[in-house]
C-alpha cells in the first residue's frame, strides 16, 4: 500500500516554530521531549484526540508496542491517528513506535495491532532479549556525517520494504533499521537518548514544508 498524503495546513504555534505532540501513552516520552524543546519546538503530550488535533506533528515513543496499542484503543486514540495521518501529518515513531507505524508486524503478540502507514514488514524484538541492547554508529547516507550512534533496546528489524518506504540506514550486516515514506520516519533503534538530534529535526522540516 503506497498512502497518498494529502497536502495539510500546518499551524506553527510560533512563527517558525511547529508544535510537536509526544503519544504520552507509555514509553520514553520525556526523552523526546527534551531533544524536541532543544530544537526549539514546543512539545505537548498526546493522551487525548483533542491534543492530537492541536499539533503539526507526532512522535511515537520507544516503550512497549502491545500495551501502546491496547492504551490508544482505550483512550479512542487510534482512529483518530490514523485519520491525522491520512491528512499528512508527519509522524517519527522510534522502536515501539516503528512498530505502530509498520503496516506489518510479526511475532506479535496475539491480538495487537497498529496504526500502520509504512509499507514495511517488522519483526518484534529480533535483536533478542534487554540484556542483548547494544550501541553502533550508523551511516544514514540522507543525514551525511558523522554516523549516527544508534542505541538498540529490543527493538524491531524491518524484515520488508514494500515500494511505498525508502530504506534509510542499515546495519553492516544488511538488516534495514530505518525508513522514510513521505513524511513518516520510523527507526528500529533510539536517536533520543544518545543525544542525536538529526532525525527530529527532519521530522520538524517535513512539519514546516
Ligand atoms: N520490544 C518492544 C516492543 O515490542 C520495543 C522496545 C523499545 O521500544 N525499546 O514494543
Amino acid at each position: 500500500m503506497s498512502p497518498t498524503f494529502l497536502r495539510r495546513t500546518v499551524s506553527p504555534s510560533v512563527a517558525g516554530s511547529p508544535r510537536v505532540g509526544i503519544l504520552a501513552l507509555q514509553g520514553d516520552v520525556r526523552e523526546h521531549e527534551h531533544v524536541l524543546q532543544g530544537l526549539g519546538a514546543d512539545t505537548v503530550r498526546v493522551r487525548r484526540p483533542e491534543e492530537l488535533n492541536a499539533v503539526d506533528a507526532l512522535v511515537i515513543p520507544g516503550g512497549e508496542s502491545t500495551v501502546i496499542d491496547k492504551l490508544s484503543r482505550a483512550f479512542g486514540l487510534r482512529e483518530p491517528i490514523r485519520s491525522a495521518m491520512r491528512d499528512g501529518m508527519p509522524m517519527l515513531g522510534t522502536c515501539a513506535g516503528l512498530i505502530m507505524l509498520a503496516d506489518t508486524v510479526t511475532d506479535a503478540v496475539g491480538g495487537q495491532e497498529t496504526f500502520g502507514g509504512l509499507d514495511v514488514t517488522v519483526q518484534r524484538n529480533a535483536f533478542g532479549r534487554q540484556t542483548e541492547s547494544f550501541e553502533v554508529e550508523l551511516d544514514v547516507p540522507v543525514l551525511g556525517a558523522p554516523p549516527v550512534r544508534a542505541a538498540f533496546i529490543r527493538g524491531p528489524v524491518i524484515t520488508d520494504v514494500g515500494p511505498g518506504a525508502t530504506i534509510l540506514a542499515a546495519l553492516a550486516d544488511g538488516r534495514v533499521v530505518a525508513v522514510e515514506q513521505g513524511v513518516l520516519f520510523g527507526l528500529s533503534f533510539h536517536p533520543e537518548i544518545t543525544g542525536e538530534t538529526r532525525f527530529h529535526e527532519r521530522l520538524l522540516a517535513a512539519a514546516m514544508r
